[in-house]
């Protein structure tokens, strides 16, 4: 069997706006191999079936509290088992207004994807270059 591993990036990104030219960003993407996916997706289930185990000991608010957090676990299971690269740090400076910011990505990463600038709130699309 092979040795679990991840391994990290650096991505150029553009983003387009309304007008004007697209500007240039850069994101981090962590890829993982097979291994790594099954551990961190264990370790997912895990952590939240641990919290819906401790919520047993909440009266009344366990009947709702354990099944939420089981069925919970099991999609953060399913979501880690099929994320192979997970975007982080994202930054770039918005076509539109200029400023320069931290994106907010969808935690599994696919370009193109829509952002959404944290000043002026315009949609921009985030494309490969
Ligand atoms: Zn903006």
């Amino acid at each position: 069997m092979p040795v679990a591993s991840q391994t990290t990036r650096v991505q150029s990104i553009l983003l387009n706006g309304y007008h004007g030219e697209p500007t240039r960003g850069s994101v981090t993407i962590h890829e993982f191999d097979r291994g790594y996916r099954i551990r961190r997706a264990v370790a997912g289930l895990g952590k939240w079936w641990g919290v819906g185990l401790l919520t047993v000991l909440i009266p009344v608010a366990h009947f709702v509290l354990v099944p939420s957090f089981i069925a919970y676990g099991l999609w953060q299971f399913v979501q880690r088992l099929g994320t192979k690269e997970l975007a982080a740090d994202a930054r770039g400076t918005c076509p539109d207004c200029g400023v320069e910011q931290t994106l907010e990505l969808a935690p599994r990463w696919r370009a193109p994807q829509l952002v959404t600038c944290r000043h002026c709130h315009r949609g921009l699309r985030l494309t490969l270059p």
